[in-house]
């Protein structure tokens, strides 16, 4: 699983990640969010209301969930199933609760963090992102300096400085993990 501060780049290395290695998928994730532009339900996330996201959370359809800068996120146990039947390694893209659940449910999977060069620089590359608000910024700010202090849980980091060169590492350890 994939993990660090929103903004570090996890899905960009992701994405590099998954054109390499082919025998890998990533588990689309439920959300309470507000779809950004360019997003597409079913392939960025399962984008639903609270409602719904509580009434999986009531029939125990989620290896975990956790509460996110104001909205609820999710990986749903059928949605790894569905990767792990097809015989592909699955990636999970988690905050750091999630992280800390599914190590607890799995030990045996790989925990890799992805750290930004500093907080100045991911305030910059959230602002440029210009998706989310002001506040919601703000907030993902404040989350980032909480998650930062849990990097040594993690089983690798990788400081994310130069998007190719850190998705190179990520091929690296995931190869090696699943070799
Ligand atoms: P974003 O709103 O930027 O897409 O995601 C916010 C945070 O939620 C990111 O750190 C992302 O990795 C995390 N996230 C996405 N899907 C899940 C999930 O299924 N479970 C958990 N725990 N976190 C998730």
């Amino acid at each position: 699983m994939v993990s660090g501060p929103s903004g570090a780049g996890k899905g960009t290395l992701i994405r590099g990640v998954l054109e390499q290695v082919p025998a890998l998928a990533v588990a689309v994730s439920c959300t309470t969010r507000a779809k950004r532009p360019g997003e597409i339900d079913g392939r960025e996330y399962h984008f639903m209301s609270r409602a719904e996201f509580a009434r999986l959370v009531d029939q125990d359809a989620f290896l975990e969930h956790a509460e996110f800068a104001g909205n609820r996120y999710g990986t749903l146990g059928s949605e790894l199933d569905r990767i792990l039947v097809g015989g592909r390694s699955v990636i999970l893209e988690i905050e750091l609760q999630g992280a800390r659940n599914v190590r607890a449910l799995r030990p045996d999977s790989i925990s890799i963090f992805i750290a930004p060069p500093s907080l100045e620089e991911l305030g910059r590359r959230l602002r440029e992102r210009a998706t989310d608000a002001d506040e919601e910024i703000a907030e993902r700010l404040e989350v980032a300096r909480g998650e930062m202090g849990a990097e040594a849980e993690f089983d690798h980091r990788i400081l994310n400085d130069d998007a190719s060169r850190a998705t190179n590492e990520l091929v690296e350890i995931i190869r090696s993990a699943t070799a």
